[in-house]
C-alpha cells in the first residue's frame, strides 16, 4: 500500500535541508521501490505570513491523514515580535498536541569521523550512543493553571504547574522500555523525586511498569545528578526516560556532547507509532538562504521515520550507511568542518548521500 508523508519545510534553513531529505526520499522511490507519496504544507512563520496562523487547519488535516510527517524547523527573527499565540513555535506545539505525539526520541550518537567536534575529551565520548526518551505532551509545559498574576501587594507573580497522571507516565515508560529492550537493555529514569511529588509518582509508575520488562535493567537518577553524569561519563547510559522539561534540557546537553547539532535527528511518536520526524536543531536564521546548513540531521530523520513508523528498517540502514560513507569520504558542511576535510554546501551534501545510495 502506498504510504503518505506530509512534508513541512517550515522556516529558515528548514526550506533548504528538507529539500535535500526529499531528494533522498525520491531516490528511495526510484531506486529502492519505496511506495510513497509526499505532499507539502505550510507551518510556522511562513504559514503565518500566508494564513495568519502558524498552523493552518489544512496542514493539521494533512498531517492527520498521513502516515508520517517530515518537518524542517520553525521560527526566525522576523516573527519574534508577534503575539505568543501566533508565533511560529506555536505551530510546532499545535502539531505535537493535535497528533498526540507524546514520545520524543532523541538519539545522541557520536560519529567516529566527527570525534574532534565534541568539546569533551575523545575518550569520554568516542562510541557514544544514547537514546533519550522525553515525554512531550504533558508536564509543566502544558500544565494548568499557568500565567502571570498580580498579587494583592501589587507585585507580579509567574506560575506554572507540573502535572502528570499515572497513564501519561505509564505510556512513556513503556515506549522507553521497548526501545531499551531492543538496544543494550538498560533504562535510566530521570526525576526529582526527592523534591517534587509529581516525580515521586513518576518513579513509582515507571518502577511498576518495569516489572513487566524483565529483559531491561531499570535504574533511577535525580535530574541534577543526571546532568552531571552526562558530561562526566555519558557512556554509562543506554536509554534515558524523563519528563518534558527535564528531557528538553538533558537532550540538548546530550546532543552537544556529540558537538554537531546538524547531525542529530529526532522522532515524536503517538500511541500508534505514527510520527513526526525532524532535526533537533532550529531554523538557524543566521545562516538561512546561504546553502551552508548541514542537511544530514534531516536526512537521518528520514531514516528514523522508515524505522519507527514505516516498517522499512533496511532502507533506514541504507541511509545511515550512506551518511557514514559521505563522512568517510571527508565531505563536511561548515558546522562539522575541520582541517583536512572537504567543505561542501547543503545541496552538495544531499547530492553526495543520494549518489552513495544509488551505488549501494
Ligand atoms: P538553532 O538550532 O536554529 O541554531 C543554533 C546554532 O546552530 C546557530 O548558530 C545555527 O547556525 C547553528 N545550526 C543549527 N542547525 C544547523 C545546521 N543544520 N547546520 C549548520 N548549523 C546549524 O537555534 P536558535 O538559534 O536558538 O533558534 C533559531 C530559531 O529556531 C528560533 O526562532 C527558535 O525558536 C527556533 N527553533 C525551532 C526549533 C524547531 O523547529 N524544532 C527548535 C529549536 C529552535
Amino acid at each position: 500500500m502506498v504510504k503518505k508523508i506530509a512534508v513541512l519545510p517550515g522556516d529558515g534553513i528548514g526550506q533548504e535541508i528538507v529539500a535535500e531529505a526529499v531528494k533522498v526520499i525520491d531516490c528511495l522511490k526510484k531506486d529502492f521501490g519505496f511506495n510513497v507519496e509526499t505532499e507539502e504544507a505550510l507551518v510556522g512563520g511562513t504559514a503565518y505570513d500566508d494564513c495568519a496562523t502558524p498552523l493552518p487547519d489544512s496542514t493539521l488535516e494533512l498531517c492527520k491523514a498521513s502516515d508520517s510527517i517530515l518537518l524542517g524547523a520553525v521560527g526566525g527573527y522576523k516573527w519574534e515580535s508577534l503575539d505568543i499565540a501566533v508565533r511560529p513555535e506555536k505551530g510546532l506545539l499545535g502539531l505535537r498536541s493535535g497528533l498526540e505525539l507524546f514520545a520524543n526520541l532523541r538519539p545522541a550518537i557520536l560519529y567516529p569521523q566527527l570525534a574532534d567536534a565534541s568539546t569533551l575529551k575523545p575518550e569520554v565520548v568516542s562510541g557514544l550512543d544514547i537514546m533519550i526518551v522525553r515525554e512531550l505532551t504533558g508536564g509543566i509545559y502544558f500544565g494548568q493553571p499557568r500565567g502571570i498574576r498580580t498579587l494583592d501587594n501589587g507585585e507580579r507573580q509567574g506560575y506554572n504547574t507540573l502535572v502528570y497522571s499515572e497513564s501519561e507516565i505509564d505510556r512513556i515508560a513503556r515506549v522507553a522500555f521497548d526501545i531499551a529492550g531492543k538496544r543494550d537493555g538498560r533504562l535510566c529514569s530521570v526525576d526529582k523525586a526527592n523534591v517534587l511529588e509529581c516525580t515521586e509518582l513518576w518513579r513509582e509508575v515507571v518502577t511498576r511498569a518495569g516489572e513487566e520488562y524483565k529483559n531491561v535493567e531499570l535504574s533511577h537518577m535525580y535530574v541534577d545528578n543526571a546532568a552531571m553524569q552526562l558530561v562526566r561519563a555519558p557512556k554509562q547510559f543506554d536509554v534515558m526516560v524523563t519528563t518534558n522539561m527535564f528531557g528538553d534540557i538533558l537532550s540538548d546537553c546530550a546532543a552537544m556532547l556529540t558537538g554537531s547539532i546538524g547531525m542529530l535527528p529526532s522522532a515524536s511518536l503517538n500511541a500508534n507509532s505514527k510520527g513526526m520526524y525532524e532535526p533537533i536543531h532550529g531554523s538557524a536564521p543566521d545562516i538561512a538562504g546561504q546553502n551552508v546548513a548541514n542537511p544530514l540531521a534531516t536526512i537521518l530523520s528520514v531514516a528514523m521515520m522508515l524505522r519507527y513508523s514505516l516498517d522499512e528498517a533496511s532502507m533506514a540502514d541504507q541511509i545511515e550507511a550512506a551518511v557514514q560513507k559521505v563522512l568517510d569520504q571527508g565531505l563536511r558542511t561548515q558546522d562539522i568542518y575541520s582541517e583536512g576535510t572537504k567543505k561542501v554546501s547543503t545541496s552538495d551534501m544531499g547530492d553526495a548521500v543520494v549518489s552513495v545510495l544509488q551505488q549501494q
